[in-house]
């Protein structure tokens, strides 16, 4: 009996693959370094921390060739801009199968969490069917102050 071994890939890391070797572009030094990074995050990071992160990886990639790979998987529709306030770019990983979430922003310290909900989803779904669009995506973005900066409510 044979036993075949399947390895396990990243889901977005291997479509962004396939995606951009149709494209005609080979994979390797920049892409494959910037495409391993981003398959790993769960959450929007700019291209700084994009940079560092390869480098903590043991691979040297310079933040222009950085810059460069973010607007091919932008182009591509591989990646997202998020707009999560502040002036910096932020870029995260669109799954094909439309697996995504949404962000919770802190004004105050900055902080960036994300959620999902179902709820929020079927009613998102539902808006699109009555306004009679074709919708293909959506972004959803609470603002506010997170609960370690929220003022604490007075004592009754
Ligand atoms: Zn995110
Ligand atoms: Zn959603």
């Amino acid at each position: 009996m044979r036993i075949v071994i399947v390895r396990v890939v990243d889901g977005w890391a291997a479509h962004a693959t396939a995606v951009l070797r149709a494209a005609g572009y080979r994979s390797g030094g920049a892409r494959a370094a910037v495409v391993d990074f981003l398959g790993r995050e769960e959450c929007c990071v700019s291209a700084q921390q994009v940079h560092e992160g390869i480098r903590r990886d043991g691979r040297a990639v310079g933040v222009a060739s950085v810059y460069r790979v973010l607007d091919l998987l932008l182009a591509l529709g591989l990646v997202q801009r998020v707009d999560v306030g502040g002036d910096v770019a932020m870029y995260e990983a669109v799954h094909p199968d439309g697996a995504h979430h949404h962000h919770l922003v802190c004004g105050d310290c900055g902080r960036v969490e994300r959620f999902t909900d179902d709820g929020l989803e079927r009613a998102l779904h539902g808006l699109g069917e009555r306004v009679g669009y074709a919708v293909a995506g959506h972004d959803v973005t609470l603002r506010g102050a997170c609960g370690d900066c929220r003022p604490t409510a007075a004592p009754p």
